[in-house]
């Protein structure tokens, strides 16, 4: 069956595209290769994606750099105007979108629905708004002087998203960039490029000009490591991995690109003795289990008070039993398949790491029973009791239902276990103290601290991490500086300056 066949069982009603999309029209590779897309649900092909290589993402960006003079000129306000529609399309069209979204990442379709979906939409909408609001400043210097500054975008932007929430992740790059006058040169990941290309199809309807956005399906260590490395791209922007992160910073250096980094994390929810259980149970299930825990954010560290840890854990580990594992179509699942077969089976090889270092499993650690689930990217959810904060299973990211249990006895014990890694993207407490939560917001290692609640996101409010979770910020006025370079205009109005050489 062919993709539109498909997307059409799956009850997607717009046809779907699977080329490249670059200067305004879809077209094969260069080299004519594709790549296969599976539905996690069972590993069916669902799709030929052409497969950029250096001659499409030569293509792409000669068609950025050609769009960019009159994007970056263009009224802020009309960038923005395009954003906005772009926003209201994703809306009207949120059930095939939130489909086949589904259909391509095995997330289930509930959140598809009511997270990825409104959440993408969102983001066009804020930076749509934005797009007008961000502005230079005017500084007060020497007498007889105007000094001012522009805001100026960087130019053409390589950007480089990762499988776990392909539709989130390419607004989160695309709408602050597109908002600040950049043009895009985007690679979803390999086995996630559906929502991109679709988002492609809906920015031509909401009036994106040629060129100005190309989307360049791919492999990483080709088309990604190309993006990073190409002298016509003035910054990359990645989500992804640290040891990815860590090869783009490399590619880089050639032209000396500004780089933006958001990588991995070991995320530490601390639960108080004081903490309201109910709320700390649910909300620390939500921070693992979310999206099959495939979330650089995830909660993946549980960081129990001793003296509550046993009640909270009977409650917890009952709770992660209940959750409902099965298609991601089905409008009643709470967790669907993980997005590739390679990385269930590095998800379920943590449960061996755990042991090998005295670890005990405590619930999942295994593919579901149900036969109808056998051929797919399942995994149950998983938790585990590590020896010590040391451990592997305590250190490394796992990226799946799978969550770490440690305990401690003091405020002190909580904060080293937490700032206790590399990493330092996002950490929770739950506790009823207002001086500790606030103490604890101020020490934590992190780029984000939730206080009685985890992994909150918002478009307006900065997102990214500290350390080997890397740097730079999304989301809020914070991206749109990232998206431009300050010039400073100094105008002579009317100084009287001495002469440097008197005759
Ligand atoms: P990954 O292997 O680093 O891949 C991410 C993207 O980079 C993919 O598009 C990949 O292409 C591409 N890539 C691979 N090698 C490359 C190279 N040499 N040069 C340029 N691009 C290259 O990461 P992943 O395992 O797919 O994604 C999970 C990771 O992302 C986790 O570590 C997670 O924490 C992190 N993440 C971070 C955030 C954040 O905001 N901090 C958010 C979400 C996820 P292919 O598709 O071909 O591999
Ligand atoms: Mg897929």
């Amino acid at each position: 069956m062919n993709l539109a066949d498909l997307s059409a069982a799956a009850g997607l009603k717009a046809p779907i595209r699977h080329q490249l999309f670059i200067n305004g029209r879809f077209v094969d590779a260069q080299s004519g290769q594709t790549l296969a897309t599976l539905n996690p649900h069972d590993n069916s092909p669902i799709a030929e994606v052409a497969m950029a290589g250096h001659a499409d993402v030569d293509l792409a960006v000669a068609a950025a750099q050609s769009a960019l003079p009159r994007w970056s000129r263009m009224a802020a306000a009309d960038r923005g105007r395009i954003l906005l529609r772009l926003a209201d399309l994703i809306e009207a069209h949120g059930e095939d979108l939130a489909r086949l979204e589904t259909l391509d990442t095995g997330h289930p379709l509930k959140d598809s629905r009511a997270l990825d979906v409104p959440r993408t939409a969102a983001c066009y909408r804020y930076f749509g708004g934005m797009a007008d609001k961000f502005q230079g400043e005017t500084i007060p210097v020497e007498a007889g002087f105007l000094n001012y500054t522009l805001r100026e975008p960087v130019g053409v932007v390589g950007q480089v998203v990762p499988w776990n929430f392909p539709l989130m992740f390419t607004s989160w790059k695309m709408a602050p960039a597109l908002a600040a006058g950049n043009t895009v040169v985007m690679k979803p990941a390999e086995i996630t490029p559906l929502s991109a290309l679709r988002i492609a199809e809906l920015m031509a309807e909401a009036g994106m000009p040629d060129g100005v956005v190309n989307i360049v399906p791919g492999l990483g260590a080709v088309a990604g490591q190309y993006i990073a490395e190409h002298p016509g791209i003035a910054k990359v922007a990645f989500t992804g991995s640290t040891a990815t992160g860590r090869r783009i910073v490399q590619a880089s250096a050639g032209n000396l690109k500004k780089v933006q980094l958001e990588l991995g994390g070991k995320g530490a929810n601390i639960v108080f003795e004081d903490a309201n259980l109910t709320a700390a149970v649910n909300g620390s299930a939500w921070a693992i289990f979310h999206n099959q825990g495939q979330a650089c954010i995830a909660g993946s560290r549980l960081v129990l008070h001793e003296r509550i840890a046993e009640a909270f854990l009977e409650r917890f580990v009952a709770l992660a039993r209940s959750i409902r594992v099965g298609h991601p179509l089905d409008a009643a699942t709470e967790m669907g398949p993980l997005t590739s077969l390679q990385h269930r089976d590095r998800v379920l090889s943590y449960v061996d790491v755990a042991r090998t270092q005295g670890g005990e499993l405590i619930a999942g650690g295994k593919t579901p029973s149900d036969p109808a689930l056998a051929a797919g990217c399942y995994v149950e959810p998983t938790i585990v009791r590590a020896a010590s904060w040391r451990d592997r299973v305590a250190q490394e990211e796992v990226f799946g239902p799978f969550v770490t249990v440690l305990t401690f006895k003091t405020d002190e014990e909580a904060l080293a276990i937490a700032n206790g890694t590399d990493y330092g993207l996002g950490s929770g407490l739950w506790t009823a103290n207002l001086q500790r939560a606030h103490r604890f917001a101020r020490e934590l290692n992190a780029g984000m601290v939730w206080i009685n609640s985890y992994k909150r996101v918002n478009p307006g409010s900065p997102f990214g991490g500290v350390g080997q979770s890397g740097y730079g910020r999304e989301m809020g006025f914070d991206a749109m500086r990232e998206y431009t370079q300050v010039k400073s205009v100094w105008v002579n109005v009317d100084a009287q300056i001495p002469p440097w050489y008197p005759r």
